[in-house]
């Protein structure tokens, strides 16, 4: 995998259709300032990408090269939502991610 792939697979979304407890034992990735942005039902897909066999709740989108996470949620997202992508910014992954 060349560096330009390595940094596309580092700005996938991370992932909050289920409640996930696979977490990894330690941060894997940089820390990096969370931005939160609410968005709607219908723009859901758009930023976080289309995932037809799961209800999206919201992702994480770590931006090493702007030194931001984007935190996509729907509107009035619950607290257990903002803090499982916050711990993506936070530099966590889950383990089944590292498998791939
Ligand atoms: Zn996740």
């Amino acid at each position: 995998m060349n560096r330009h792939a390595w940094l596309a697979a580092l700005a996938l979304p991370g992932c909050a259709a289920l409640v996930e407890d696979d977490w990894q034992g330690r941060a894997t990735h940089p820390a990096l300032p969370p931005y939160h942005l609410v968005v709607s039902d219908a723009d859901m897909e758009n930023a976080c990408g289309a995932h037809p066999w799961a209800y999206v709740f919201g992702c994480a989108l770590r931006l090493p090269a702007e030194h931001v996470c984007l935190i996509y949620t729907r509107p009035k997202a619950a607290a257990w939502i903002l803090a499982h992508e916050q711990r993506h910014c936070d530099g966590w992954d889950h383990a089944a991610e590292r498998a791939r």
